[in-house]
């Protein structure tokens, strides 16, 4: 585009400069004329004067011929004289010159002084092409004579002309060369910077480096447009980096969008929604080519407690070591998934067969079984895991999902830390627990509870107390085991509603009940785990043995080792109240779930119960006996009662009564039995 600018302006400035040194040739040709002419007629003048003052003399003595000729001759010297001639005053030619450059015509020939007299004045003239000087010889008064000399001008003239062309002419063309090239180069250096801006152009067009600056040296408007490109360019720029990093905000966003809809946030793994999907298309694909999908659900045991008693920083930071350390139990494939809360899901790709099922299921249980080092702390939790397959199914995904939920959901059953492989049996075991949850909030509406009263009695058999049983007969599903309901109740949220029942229920039955024995006896109530955590079970509790004006001291309070254990803190505090308000407790299946008993110095407690599968062995493992002895032994030492469960025979209780046992509970010296029975005994005792 500039190199289109460079020609019409040279050729602009070859045509300025042409006719610039054209129109000063023509300027110098006038003037040299000019000049020349003036020059010749002062020189003719100045001559013609010369020859007149020397005519005089000879006029004057003699009119010889012979010196006037001389005198004229002298005129050779001078090339351009056509010719001359001398007159008298009278007219008479008295001698005549013609000059190399022009022959004499017919009037020339024989001229009279009238001809020239009647043309040319006196003087000197100057005529088309020739210059005439008429000189009087003589003083114009006294004149002898005159003198006429035609000098030729064209030829001369233009002789000059060309000998000044031909000196000056090399000189021109060097000037307008040089000044040709001079403008040349100064264009160039004028529109350089154009080029270079397009070179900038280009630059910036292949880079895409808006960033660029334009280097340019020009001045005046090259220089500003420069500064304004530049300009131009850092606006560019700006709104490229804007826009840059926009699109960067813009793409980190619709990642974290990604990340979020697609993944946990805490753990970094696929998230519900995403595993379902991919287990979606597994399972398809399984279905399709004949093959199977394996799903492990793990649950941790005991997460809720790490919270509670660390508060949920470090339980988060559990769930990510717990996510991190499960991951590098499963195969290249398998993919684990954190559903929400402290379960997660694993599917198990390529159709495993049992042995890698259980492998990598009795991996996770060992690997999460060992402590885990948060912070300071030093963690225990454990995983429940169920296993379920999608052939069992019938591919059927959320089936899928519900088996291995239910696997998992027996392994917390059968006490937690350990897998469980889904069996066709356990879809009948939920429907039924479903029923069973359904009907509890029934039975509490319309009373279908029942308390029935097993008593504990000492050494000698007299009743000191009775252990307050739940007994529940629905219409549906007839007589339900406490032992089946109640942790059903507390997997659904109901217990507390039952242990409300059942307080206030006591309360009521305490006097009819008491009034069956000689002495007051003490009633032992259960409690579970979920009682312990519940804030206003307190408040509920010495209320009603306020409103019912019952002793807290008749009242005892059984919770499980375990109940106890994984609620240290709380359960302290709690129990520590109702000790204050008078209440007993007892620390109920002792022996079952802890190895350590440094721990019953730390808690509030009056009486040990030891476990029915301790008394069960009695004389038949050493191990038991030996427990069984040494727990007695350790509970006098510290000033406990002990109370032994599940007494069936005679053996077992004077084997008890002989290590020093203080009381009794059993089918041996009584069955739970209902109120009514109570009453009945008592009648026939
Ligand atoms: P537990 O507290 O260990 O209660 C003792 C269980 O052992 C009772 O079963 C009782 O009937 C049974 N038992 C007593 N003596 C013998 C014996 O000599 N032989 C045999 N084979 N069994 C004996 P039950 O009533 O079925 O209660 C089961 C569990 O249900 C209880 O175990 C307790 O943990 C829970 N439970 C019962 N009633 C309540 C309640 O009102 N509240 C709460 N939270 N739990 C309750
Ligand atoms: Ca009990
Ligand atoms: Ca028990």
């Amino acid at each position: 585009m500039i190199s289109s600018v460079k020609v019409p302006l040279i050729l602009i400035i070859v045509i300025t400069t042409l006719s610039v040194a054209l129109f000063s040739l023509t300027i110098s040709i006038n003037q040299h004329e000019i000049l020349y002419r003036e020059s010749v007629k002062s020189d003719l003048d100045g001559l013609s004067e010369n020859l007149s003052n020397d005519l005089v003399s000879v006029l004057v003595s003699s009119d010889n011929e012979i010196e006037l000729d001389t005198i004229l001759l002298r005129l050779d010297r001078y090339e351009n004289v056509k010719f001359a001639h001398i007159f008298t005053v009278d007219g008479e030619r008295l001698s005549s010159y013609f000059g190399k450059s022009g022959r004499p015509n017919q009037t020339e020939n024989k001229p009279s002084l009238a001809n020239f007299l009647d043309i040319y004045p006196i003087g000197m003239t100057i005529e088309r092409s020739q210059l005439i000087a008429f000189k009087v010889i003589g003083d114009t008064r006294l004149a002898q004579g005159y003198l006429v000399i035609v000098n030729d001008l064209n030829k001369p003239l233009e002789k000059s002309k060309r000998q000044m062309l031909e000196k000056i002419s090399p000189l021109l063309i060097l000037i307008v060369t040089v000044a040709l090239l001079g403008l040349y180069l100064f264009l160039n250096r004028l529109l350089s910077p154009l080029s270079e801006l397009s070179q900038f152009a280009n630059e910036v067009k292949r880079t895409h480096d808006y960033s660029l600056k334009p280097n340019i040296n020009g001045k005046y408007e090259v220089a500003e447009l420069s500064d304004d490109i530049g300009h131009m360019m850092d606006a560019i720029n700006a709104e490229v980096e804007r826009n840059k990093e926009y699109t960067m905000r813009l793409l980190s966003q619709q990642k974290a969008m990604e990340k979020l809809a697609n993944f946990d946030s805490l753990t970094g793994l696929p998230n519900r929604q995403f595993f379902v999907e991919l287990l979606r298309v597994e399972i398809a694909r399984a279905k399709r080519v004949d093959s199977d999908v394996a799903l492990l659900f793990f649950d941790l045991d005991g997460f809720k407690d790490v919270n509670d008693a660390f508060g949920h920083e470090v339980g988060d930071k559990l769930l990510i070591k717990i996510a991190e350390r499960v991951k590098s139990y499963l195969r290249d494939g398998d993919v684990i998934s954190r559903l929400g809360g402290d379960e997660f899901l694993i599917m198990l790709h390529n159709n495993p067969n049992e042995y890698v099922m259980t492998d990598i299921a009795q991996r996770i249980v060992n690997g999460l079984s060992e402590t885990i080092k948060i912070e300071e702390w030093q963690i225990n939790v454990g995983a429940s895991i169920g296993i379920a397959k999608a052939s069992q199914s019938n591919f059927n995904l959320s089936e899928f999902i519900s088996n291995a939920d239910l696997a998992m959901y027996r392994s917390k059953l059968e006490g937690k830390n350990r897998y469980t492989i889904f069996v066709e049996s356990m879809m009948e075991d939920n429907k039924r627990k479903l029923l069973i949850a359904k009907n509890i909030d029934e039975a509490l509406a319309h009373d279908k509870f029942t308390l029935f009263y097993q008593p504990k009695v000492d050494e000698k058999a007299i009743v000191k107390g009775f252990e307050v049983l739940l007994r529940w007969h629905d219409k549906e599903l007839g007589f339900i085991s406490p032992a089946e309901f109640i942790p059903i109740a507390e997997n659904c949220g109901k217990i507390n509603s039952i242990t409300s029942w059942v307080l206030r229920q006591m309360c009521i039955e305490f006097t009819e009940l008491q009034s069956t024995q000689i002495e007051h006896v003490r009633l032992a109530v259960n409690l579970s785990a979920i009682d312990i955590k519940n804030e206003t079970l307190f408040t509920e509790i010495s209320q009603l043995l306020e409103d019912y004006d019952i002793n807290p001291k008749w009242i005892e309070f059984e919770v499980t080792e375990s109940a106890y254990l994984e609620n240290l803190d709380i359960a302290n505090g709690f129990f520590a109240k109702l000790h204050e308000l008078g209440a007993t407790i007892a620390l109920d299946d002792f022996g079952t779930g802890y190895s350590s008993l440094a721990y019953l110095t730390q808690i509030n407690l009056d009486t040990l119960k030891i476990d029915k599968q301790f008394v069960d062995n009695l004389g038949v493992s050493e191990r038991s006996s030996l427990i069984t002895t040494t727990v007695i032994d350790m509970a006098s030492k510290l000033n406990l009662q002990v109370c032994a469960e599940g007494v069936e025979t005679r053996e077992q209780a004077d084997y008890l009564i002989d290590h020093g046992c203080h009381l009794l509970q059993g089918y041996l010296f009584g069955r739970p039995v209902s109120l009514e029975d109570v009453k009945k005994a008592a009648l026939l005792n």
